[in-house]
Parts: structure tokens; sequence; C-alpha cells
């Protein structure tokens, strides 16, 4: 069987090396219009906080390593046309010498981009939306010599930008439109204590606040416009959330209203022999009505594993998300799985929850760490289905441990009474997860 793969990020790798791994015989072409692969989009970050010392680095898996796998790689090379009819699809080199291949199976795993905000932007390279290698590159370059830096989006890139940036003697500013940081994935009660970290670190907080334009570009501190103020910046970064490329099918696949592909829960799409997998599709969230655009690797590689199988005929379902997210912000890990309380009663649960300041250590420890911790509940089963972390303590396996209880539809009786350990030196008896559940429990039945 020949199968073409459009796109060698996340999604595109992880299909390829699952079909070369479940059968060997299987000819994989893999296309990608860059001239780089494995890029991992945080490696910005990483660098800035000097974590790795080449952003170059910030990658898992050479052209070399792919080819040895036995998948067949074009860079530069940018496909232009599918045509399903006769299966086959039309690509355009370096040199803009165009190529005809055909396939069994075609796998899109094109992703999203950045660049589809609602702001004009303007042609000066003062602004940068940033998500692959040359434009984390620029950014790197362009922000050490900036003086004052406004970052649009208050999401994990904004925030997490942010964080990397404080303390360098630079004026920033986080702007958001809505009303606190990170709101897809945190309530209030723990965004704020985020938000009183930004503040406490100098950068300067605007939230409730839109970005209509720029003016006085020719100027080397130029005006961000925003709906409340105007901010003399020499550099803007915006890190709004991404958009799905899905250009390349519009014409001849079924599309979502948000632009996905939509697939079924195998990531077929309209048509049988086109899968597609990552950030071009939607994803089933649990609890949710609808299906969301959530552009996050660990929905990408479970979905090209799932596309990978189902080309080679073995069965096999997508399961649904919960988008697990963690982060290490302002010496604090922040994690948050399943719905927050503000999206279940947006989705229409009636729902029931607790925030809670917890010890993780007995009192006579010389270590003494604390975690916040908010579960939200269905009001009625008692079904978990949210959980929101923030701690000096590394915490982010319980994100997992809370995701499963999620998946399962573990109730909080349940919760309470589920086995985690125990160890003197390291817990309390019921550890994190088991004690706010606990005390959530006492507060329902007390008399
Ligand atoms: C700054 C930043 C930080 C992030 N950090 C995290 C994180 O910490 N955790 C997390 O879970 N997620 C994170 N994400 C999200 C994550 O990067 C995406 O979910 C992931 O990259 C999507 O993978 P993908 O393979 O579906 O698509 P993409 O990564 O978007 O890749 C699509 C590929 O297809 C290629 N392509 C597109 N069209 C064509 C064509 N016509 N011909 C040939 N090639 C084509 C593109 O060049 C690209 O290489 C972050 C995103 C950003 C922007």
């Amino acid at each position: 069987m020949k199968v073409i793969i459009i796109g060698a990020s996340h999604g595109g790798l992880q299909a390829a090396l699952t079909l070369k791994r479940l059968n060997p015989q299987t000819e994989v072409i893999l296309i990608e219009k860059r001239s780089e692969i494995s890029f991992v989009s945080s490696g910005i970050i990483l660098r800035m906080n000097q974590l790795v010392d080449e952003l170059d680095k910030v990658r898992y898996l050479s052209l070399e390593e792919l080819t040895n796998q036995g998948v067949d790689i074009l860079i530069n090379a940018t496909v232009n046309t599918i045509n399903p009819e006769k299966k086959t699809i039309v690509y355009e080199d370096a040199s803009n010498q165009s190529f005809e291949l055909s396939y069994d199976k075609l796998i899109l795993a094109t992703g999203s981009n950045q660049f589809s905000t609602n702001l004009t932007l303007p042609s000066k390279d003062k602004v940068t939306v940033f998500k692959n290698y040359p434009s984390s590159v620029e950014v790197l370059s362009k922000l050490e010599k900036s003086k004052s830096i406004s970052i649009v989006g208050g999401g994990y890139i904004g925030v997490e930008l942010c964080d990397a940036l404080k303390g360098q003697g630079k004026e920033i500013h986080l702007i958001e439109s809505a009303g606190s940081v990170l709101f897809r994935y945190l309530d209030k009660e723990i965004s704020s204590l985020i938000e009183q970290k930004i503040v406490e670190s100098g950068v300067k907080i605007h939230l409730n606040e839109s970005v209509l334009g720029f003016s006085g570009l020719e100027e080397e501190f130029f005006v961000t416009q925003t709906t409340n103020e105007e901010i003399r910046n020499d550099y803007v970064i915006i890190a709004v959330n991404a958009r799905p490329d899905s250009t390349l099918v519009k014409d001849f696949l079924d599309l979502n209203t948000n632009g996905t592909i939509r697939v079924d829960e195998h990531m077929r799409t309209s048509d049988p022999d086109i899968f597609a997998l990552g950030d071009v599709i939607s994803y089933p969230v649990r609890n949710s009505y609808r299906k969301s655009f959530i552009p996050l690797v660990n929905n990408v590689v479970r979905s090209a594993t799932v596309a990978a199988m189902n080309v080679l005929g073995n069965t096999m379902k997508y399961n649904m998300t919960q988008k697990t997210t963690a982060t290490k912000i302002f010496n604090s890990y922040v994690a948050s799985t399943g719905l927050t309380e503000e999206e279940a009663r947006f989705e229409g649960i009636d729902v029931e929850s607790t925030f809670l300041t917890l010890p993780c250590q007995l009192p006579y420890l010389e270590l003494q760490e604390e975690v916040h911790i908010k579960l939200v509940f269905e009001k009625g089963s008692h079904k978990l289905i949210g959980g929101q972390l923030m701690s000096e303590k590394d915490i982010t396996q319980s994100i997992n441990t809370l995701s499963l209880a999620i998946g399962k539809e573990t109730t909080l009786e349940e919760l309470v009474t589920m086995d985690f350990y125990f160890n003197p030196g390291i817990n309390q008896p019921m550890g994190i997860i088991g004690q706010a559940a606990y005390e959530f429990l006492i507060q329902k039945y007390r008399k």
C-alpha cells in the first residue's frame, strides 16, 4: 500500500512512524513545505529560560532518523493540488518544478497556523506572529533589542512569554480580550493567583482589552491601540489562538463551521481514502455537546495513531479529549483537565465545585509545600468533570490522574475511596486529590 502524508510536524511524523512500525512493507511518503522537521513550537520558551543552549536543538527526530525508519521524506515540497478522483497529489519543489504522485490512501496533517487573526498586521516587521522555527528565530533576535513589548493573547504562550521576559529591564504588556488569563483552562480562583504573580513580576496586564491596530510604525516607538488605551511599543508579539489550515481540501471535503476537516471516529474524512488528523480537525470533548478545535500535541499524536491504524485496516476509535494541559510559569506548576466551571455552565451542565489550598506534606516535615486545587462535579450524578491544580511542587502527574478519573466518569464518592498511595516522608494520607474530594464530601454530607 502507498500512503502519502501532507505535513511533517507532530501529527504527520507520528502517523508515518506508526504506519512503518505496524507494517514495514507500507510505502510512506511524507511531504513537508518547510526545510526542517520536528521543531517543538514552545522551543522559544525553553531557549529563553536557558533550558537548551540552541533553539535549533528543540527537535526530537532528524531527517536521517526518519529515513532510517523507512519513511520517504520530501522537504521544501508544497502540495498545491489534490485530485481525489484520480487519487493523485501535485507538489512543487524549491525550484518551482511540479511533480505528480499517486496514492492508495492520503493523510492530511496540514495542522494550523497563527497567521489569521482579526487584526490587520502592519507590513513593517515590528509585529510578529510565531509558531514555526524561522519565526521563532526572528522573535528571539528582536526581543533582545526591544525595550517595550506588548504580548497579545493571555493563553499559555502569552503567559509563558511574560514569565520568560520578566526581570530583564524591559517594559512588558500582556493584552487579553477576556476577563482573565488562561480562561480556556482555568476558573477565576486559580487564574487570579497567576495574574497576581504576573503583576508582581512587573508585567503590565490589560484584561478585557482588545488590540485594534497599530500606528506611527515609522517611529522606533509606535502605538499599539487597544480598546482602552494607547501603548508605546517597539515590538509586539501576537500569541493568539491558531486557526486550522484546511485550504487545500475546502472545495471537495466536508468541513466543520470552524474550518476544521470533518472526520469520523476513525479519522476518516468524507472521502473514504483520505484521513485527517492533528490541528486540522475538531475533537470530541468529554461532557461537551460539540466537537472543538483544540490545538494540543496530546490530541495530535493520538489522532495520528488512530489514523495510521485505520489506514492499515485495523479498526480503532479515537477516544474523547479532556484537553489536559500543564505548564510551569512564575515558579509554579499549573495544570488543567476537563471543563472549567464556567465552560460547564455554558454547556448547560448543572455543576458544583470546590476550591481548596491544601498542604502537600504532613506537618513534621521540614519541607512544606501547598497546592491550590479546584474540582468541578456534575450535580446529582456527582461525576467529576473538571480539575485544576497550581503549586510550587511538581503536581503535573496528578492532572493525568484527574484526566483518567474524568474519562472513567468517576464520582465524588469513588474519588474519596480510590486507592492512592501514602508515604509519611512524601505526602498526606489521602494524597491531594483524595483529600480535596474528602473535604468536599464532608461539606456536602454534613448535617
Ligand atoms: C508557540 C506554541 C507553543 C505550543 N506549545 C504547546 C505545548 O506546550 N503543548 C501542546 O500540547 N501543544 C502546544 N502547542 C500546539 C502544538 O504546537 C500544535 O498542536 C501542533 O503543532 C499541531 O501539530 P500538527 O502536526 O497537527 O500540525 P502543525 O504543527 O501545524 O504542522 C503542520 C505541518 O504541515 C505543513 N504543511 C501545511 N500545508 C502543507 C502543504 N500544502 N504542503 C506541504 N506541507 C504542508 C506545515 O509546514 C507544517 O509543518 C503550541 C503551539 C504554539 C504555536
